[in-house]
């Protein structure tokens, strides 16, 4: 199979109503005094600064706001910056059933971790995304599946809500933008995403502290890290149908040895993935009974559609997915999933 270039791998054609639905959730905006936002477990740069962002918008028209995220409820060192961190509760403290839910940078509920069970019990949901593989789990979408960021999304609610951008804003969403482009790097880095760039800038965001923050900022065991899973990186060139695969693994125990957090391993894959021999990068995170696998594709292997294929999502060239068991079962797992993935014609 050949996904042409700009489809939606993997996208399911069963959602009910428009991917797009603006007015619907503007009225659902305006229509509650309370919203409780969510995001994705294990949040990056765009899930977090896209809901706080919103939550900081609302907190400025006067409503009342929650914004959580599934345990491990801890916030990742590199997104400490940002703006509206009060924002934040314990996902035991959101509401039981929520009169409006609203959903940031998640692909499907199960992303959403113990507390996927709001979606049913919530009154209304609003799922703010762009994953190539959203499900379309909500009650309004506002699904973007080009938009190189949740944020592309968000941003645009928020001028439909009248809201002005202000400087804690306008950062949050720089943040997620400059994050799931990869600084601006990455395959959907339009002449959109950077108009936008161009108006949060303008606002008066500090591209480079957010930058150093998000990019460029790790405990010096970080590199002792990067050290050991680079000198076991393997590089092999027949997977992924010929196209080849680079990958390599991270343990608890690693993390341990180094004093490390669990999210100093998640800029590794920008490093294995700049292997040009190999157009798909693994990296496996085996901490306890699950591996969580990372793919990253340099153009040629919809990475998106094997991870859909194996329990997961994400995107055609940024994708992840989690298996039951140790290293040697996730990467055989990578191996079986790639051979059968899409190719992306360039
Ligand atoms: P990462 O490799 O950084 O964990 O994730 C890469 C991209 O794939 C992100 O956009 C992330 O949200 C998405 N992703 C990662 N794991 C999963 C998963 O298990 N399910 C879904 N639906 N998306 C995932
Ligand atoms: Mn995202």
């Amino acid at each position: 199979m050949t996904v042409a270039g700009g489809a939606a791998a993997g996208a399911p054609s069963g959602l009910l109503g428009p991917e797009l639905d603006w007015a619907a959730a503007e009225a659902a905006v305006r229509s509650h005094d309370e919203v409780v936002l969510v995001c994705h477990l294990n949040p990056d740069g765009d899930a977090l600064g896209s809901m706080l962002a919103f939550g900081l918008a609302l907190r400025q028209r006067g409503s009342r706001v929650l914004a959580s995220f599934p345990e491990p409820f801890v916030v990742p060192e590199s997104l400490r910056f940002l703006p509206g961190l009060e924002l934040l509760v314990p996902p035991s403290q959101v509401p039981a059933a929520p009169g409006l839910l609203v959903t940031f940078d998640a692909g499907s509920a199960a992303r959403l971790g113990e507390l996927a069970g709001r979606v049913a019990t919530a009154g209304v949901v609003v799922v703010a995304d762009h994953h190539a593989t959203n499900t379309g789990f909500g009650t309004i979408h506002l699904i973007d599946r080009q938009a190189v960021a949740t944020a592309v999304v968000v941003e645009e609610l928020i001028r439909r809500l009248g809201v002005d951008l202000d400087v804690p804003i306008a950062t949050c969403l720089y943040a997620a933008l400059a994050a799931d482009s990869g600084s601006f790097r990455h395959a959907g880095t339009t002449p959109a995403a950077h108009a936008l760039a161009s108006r949060l800038l303008a606002v008066g965001v500090r591209s480079a502290v957010v930058c150093r923050e998000l990019f460029d900022s790790h405990p010096f065991g970080w590199h002792r890290l990067l050290a050991e899973v680079l000198g076991r990186a393997r590089l092999e060139p027949a997977e992924a149908g010929g196209l080849g695969l680079v990958w390599s693994w991270v343990s608890a125990a690693d993390l341990a040895d180094l004093d490390l957090a669990a999210d100093q391993a998640e800029s590794l894959i920008d490093v294995l993935r700049t292997a040009r021999e190999a157009d798909v990068a693994a990296v496996l995170k085996c901490y306890g009974p699950v591996c969580h696998v990372s793919l990253r594709s340099r153009g040629r292997v919809d990475v998106g559609a094997a991870c859909l294929a194996a329990g997961g999502g994400g995107h055609r060239l940024a994708a992840g997915f989690t298996v039951e068991g140790d290293r040697t079962v996730a990467i055989e797992r990578v191996r079986a999933v790639l051979t059968a993935a899409p190719r992306i014609t360039p």
